[in-house]
C-alpha cells in the first residue's frame, strides 16, 4: 500500500513538473508573439488580368444567357475544348509571322519539353477537334459555338486585357456564302439583343492566289513610301504586309489611304461570291461598310473578313467588339482534308465594358427574368416546408431567392427588397396550418394567399402575365 502511495506521489510530481514546463513555454510563445507581427503580401491578380466580381455577376449571366438564345435559335451545338494546347496548333494556323503568335502568346514548355501555349483564340482549337474527333463523318455542315477565356499578352488598357472571353460560332462544312452571312447575322443580333447598335465593317481578301499576286502590288508601293511609315510598319513590309492596311499610326494611315486595294485584285471567283455575301446582308437587312483595309491579323482567312464596331462609340477608343470571316485553308493546314469553314467571335470583356455605362445612365437592365421571387418564412416547421417547396419550384424551372437561416421575417423581408424581387412567398404560422402561402407583389403591396399544392401552377401563371 505505502508503496503505491509513493508511486502516485511521484507520478503526480512529474506531472507537476510537466505542467510547469507547458506553462513557461506557453506564456514565452504568448510573449513572443506580442511582437508586431510581419504582414504577409496578399497575391494580387496578374495584370492585365482581372476578376468578374459579384456587382458585375447579373451582367456576365445575362451575355451567356443571350448567347445562349442566339446560338439555340440557329441549332449550334456548344462545345468546350481546353484552354492549353500544343502550341503548334496556333503558329500553323494564325502564322508565326503575325503578332499574336510572335509577340502575344503565353507559350511554354511543359515537365516533359512539349511546347504548350494558352489558346489565344477559339476557332484553331475547335477545328483540332473537329478533325480529332472524326466529325467530318457528321451530316455537314457542323455548326458549333464555344464561350470561355482566352490568353494574349498585349500591353494592357481599358478594354485590351491578358485573359479575356469570347463567345465564338463556327461553321464547318458549308462553302456557300450565306454561311458567312448568317455568322454575321448572328453576331448582330447577340450585340441588337443587348441594345447595342453595331456597324459591320466588311472586307474580302479573296484566295491565296490573289493575295500574293495584290501583296507584290502592296510591297512595291509601301517600299516606294517607306520614309513616310512608322518605324513598326517598315518591319513589316517584308514580314507581314497586309497588317500596315490596319496600323493604328496616323502617320500610317496616310499612306494607306493611297494604297492599292485589294478589292480590284479578286478572281472573278471571289468576287462573285462576296458580291453574295452583301446580297445576304441586303436581304436580311444588316447595315455594313465596306472597308477596303480591313484584313484581320490572323492568316488562316480566305474571302470574306468582317469586324463589328459599336455604332455610337460609347465607350472611346475601344476598337472592334467583334469579327470573323472563312477559312477555306485552315483545316488543310492542319492536315486535314480540303473543307470550307467560316466563324465569328465576339469580344465580350468589351461588350461588359459598354453595358456598365449604360447600365450607369439608366440605359439598360440586365435582364434576368422580370419575375424574381423571395422565399420568406417564419420558424422551424415553415423553414422545413420552405426547404421543399422552393426544391418543387427549382424542378419547375423557377429560380427562388431566399436566406432560410435569418429567422426573422422582417429581416428576410428587408432582403428581398434589397433584391429588388417582384414577389415575395411568405410562410408564416397561420400558412403551415392551412396549408397555404401568401404570393405578395412588393411594388403594390397587394396580397395574395393560394394552396401550396399549387404553388408552381400559381407562380406560372403570374410569370406569362408579366
Ligand atoms: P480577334 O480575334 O483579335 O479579332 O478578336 C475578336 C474580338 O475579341 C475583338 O473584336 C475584341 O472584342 C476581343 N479581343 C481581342 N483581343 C482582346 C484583348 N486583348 N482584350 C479584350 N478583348 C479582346
Amino acid at each position: 500500500m505505502a508503496e503505491k502511495k509513493k508511486k502516485a506521489a511521484a507520478k503526480k510530481e512529474v506531472a507537476k513538473k510537466v505542467l510547469k514546463k507547458t506553462a513557461t513555454k506557453t506564456s514565452k510563445k504568448t510573449k513572443g508573439e506580442e511582437k508586431p507581427k510581419k504582414k504577409k503580401r496578399i497575391p494580387q491578380t496578374v495584370r492585365g488580368m482581372k476578376d468578374i466580381l459579384p456587382q458585375d455577376g447579373k451582367l456576365w449571366r445575362h451575355m451567356r444567357a443571350v448567347a445562349d438564345s442566339i446560338t439555340n435559335a440557329y441549332n449550334f451545338e456548344f462545345v468546350e475544348t481546353p484552354i492549353v494546347e500544343e502550341a503548334l496548333l496556333f503558329s500553323r494556323t494564325i502564322g508565326r509571322s503575325t503578332d499574336i503568335v510572335s509577340k502575344e502568346m503565353y507559350a511554354f514548355e511543359d515537365k516533359d519539353g512539349s511546347k504548350l501555349a494558352l489558346r489565344p483564340e477559339g476557332t484553331a482549337s475547335i477545328v483540332r477537334s473537329y478533325l480529332n474527333n472524326g466529325m467530318l463523318t457528321l451530316p455537314q455542315p457542323v455548326s458549333m459555338w464555344y464561350y470561355g477565356p482566352m490568353f494574349r499578352h498585349e500591353r494592357p488598357q481599358s478594354g485590351r486585357y491578358r485573359q479575356f472571353h469570347q463567345f465564338g460560332c463556327e461553321i464547318i462544312g458549308n462553302k456557300d456564302a450565306v454561311a458567312d452571312a448568317q455568322l454575321i447575322v448572328m453576331g448582330y443580333n447577340f450585340y441588337k439583343d443587348l441594345q447595342i447598335e453595331t456597324n459591320v465593317l466588311i472586307n474580302s481578301i479573296g484566295t491565296p492566289d490573289d493575295r500574293e499576286r495584290y501583296i507584290v502590288e502592296l510591297v512595291g508601293y509601301l517600299r516606294s513610301k517607306r520614309s513616310y511609315l512608322s518605324e513598326e510598319s517598315r518591319k513589316k513590309i517584308s514580314k507581314n504586309p497586309l497588317r500596315i492596311l490596319d496600323s493604328k499610326d496616323p502617320q500610317d494611315q496616310e499612306v494607306v489611304a493611297e494604297a492599292p486595294q485589294i478589292i480590284d485584285w479578286l478572281s472573278e471567283k471571289s468576287k462573285t461570291y462576296f458580291m453574295k455575301v452583301l446580297e445576304y446582308l441586303d436581304e436580311l437587312d444588316i447595315p455594313y461598310v465596306l472597308k477596303p483595309t480591313l484584313v484581320r491579323g490572323l492568316d488562316y482567312y480566305t474571302d470574306t473578313v468582317f469586324e463589328f464596331v459599336d455604332a455610337n462609340n460609347t465607350v472611346k477608343g475601344l476598337g472592334s467588339l467583334g469579327g470573323g470571316g472563312r477559312y477555306n485553308l485552315l483545316i488543310e493546314q492542319l492536315g486535314g482534308e480540303p473543307t470550307p469553314a467560316s466563324g465569328m467571335a465576339v469580344g465580350l470583356d468589351r461588350v461588359a465594358l459598354i453595358l456598365k455605362k449604360k447600365i450607369e445612365k439608366g440605359e439598360f437592365t440586365p435582364d434576368t427574368g422580370k419575375l424574381k421571387l423571395y422565399f420568406a418564412h417564419l420558424g422551424e416547421p415553415a423553414k422545413r416546408r420552405a426547404l421543399y417547396l422552393i426544391e418543387e419550384l427549382r424542378r419547375a424551372g423557377i429560380a427562388v431567392n431566399h436566406h432560410l437561416g435569418k429567422p426573422s421575417l422582417k429581416a428576410q423581408l428587408e432582403q428581398a427588397n434589397k433584391a429588388e424581387v417582384s414577389h415575395a412567398l411568405i410562410l408564416g404560422q397561420k400558412e403551415m396550418q392551412d396549408d397555404t402561402i401568401i404570393i405578395r407583389d412588393m411594388s403594390s403591396g397587394i396580397q395574395e394567399m393560394v394552396d401550396q399544392k399549387k404553388i408552381v401552377r400559381e407562380i406560372e401563371k403570374l410569370q406569362k402575365n408579366m
